[in-house]
């Protein structure tokens, strides 16, 4: 019979603030660096399926808190997802991937819907699908997401792009010069030590579901690719 090699799967959640490159709005010439190292891994087999944050546009919670309803302000979060989405198709389809988005939130002008099985078929076919929206739901955050749609389209690791931090460390680095990076990490031990780099219904719903995990740092060049070809860098967190 014939020896058949499981594709590598993945999903990449890359946080919106990155996208921001600091600022309200989308700086394109970030988000043309990370969807040219996208580019590299796709261009080597690597199957990929993106979640995009928000968090340069509007966050709920902020909002919330200056006085907004949440779930609406939630609602505006989930929007934020969407331009970043668009932003990051733009510069993939330029950097000769092809792509599509997929949003929680119908709106089919800019992109198909959600559908797990046409996403799944896009990824088979060499298509980065991008997931915007979040989950179309409230209270939920980006990094939740990343593991559900990881899950329910098959992927073998979620990876989790951050900005600021290349992994997650004891305590917080930005607060604590004391704080070291950890290589490998629990689920339970980071709910517990509530290491919150990552949300903690993102990590308990990958123990629950014994999904792989690797946080890592985006700022330096090349570590997208790095990450998304299987490389050991930042922090693994298991069951
Ligand atoms: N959001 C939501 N439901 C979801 C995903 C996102 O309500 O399923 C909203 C929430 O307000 C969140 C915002 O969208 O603050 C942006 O997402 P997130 O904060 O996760 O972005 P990131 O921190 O990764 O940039």
């Amino acid at each position: 019979p014939l020896t058949q090699t499981t594709p590598r799967r993945v999903l990449l959640k890359l946080s919106g603030e990155a996208f921001g490159g600091g600022t309200i709005g989308v700086a394109p010439n970030v988000v043309r660096r990370i969807a040219e190292e996208i580019a590299v891994a796709v261009d080597r087999g690597v199957q990929v399926a993106i979640v995009v944050g928000g968090g340069n546009f509007f966050r709920g919670a902020e909002l919330a808190n200056n006085g907004m309803d949440r779930a609406r302000a939630d609602y505006m979060g989930m929007l934020g997802t969407v331009m970043n989405c668009l932003a990051l198709q733009d510069f993939l389809e330029q950097s000769g991937v092809t792509t599509r988005v997929q949003t929680a939130i119908a709106m089919g002008q800019v992109a198909e819907a959600y559908i797990p099985l046409r996403a799944i078929r896009h990824l088979e076919k060499g298509r980065v699908v991008i997931f915007g929206a979040g989950a179309g739901m409230p209270y939920f955050s980006t990094d939740t997401v990343a593991v559900q749609r990881l899950l329910e389209t098959g992927g073998q690791e979620v990876l989790m792009a951050k900005n600021g931090v290349d992994g997650v460390y004891t305590a917080d680095p930005h607060k604590d010069a004391t704080a070291t990076k950890i290589d490998v990490l629990g689920y339970n031990e980071a709910l517990v030590k509530g290491l919150n780099v990552v949300d903690s219904t993102a990590f308990s719903l990958c123990r629950d579901n014994d999904v792989r995990m690797r946080v890592f740092g985006m700022d330096a060049p090349g570590n997208v690719t790095r990450a998304l070809l299987g490389e050991e860098i930042g922090t693994l967190v298991v069951a």
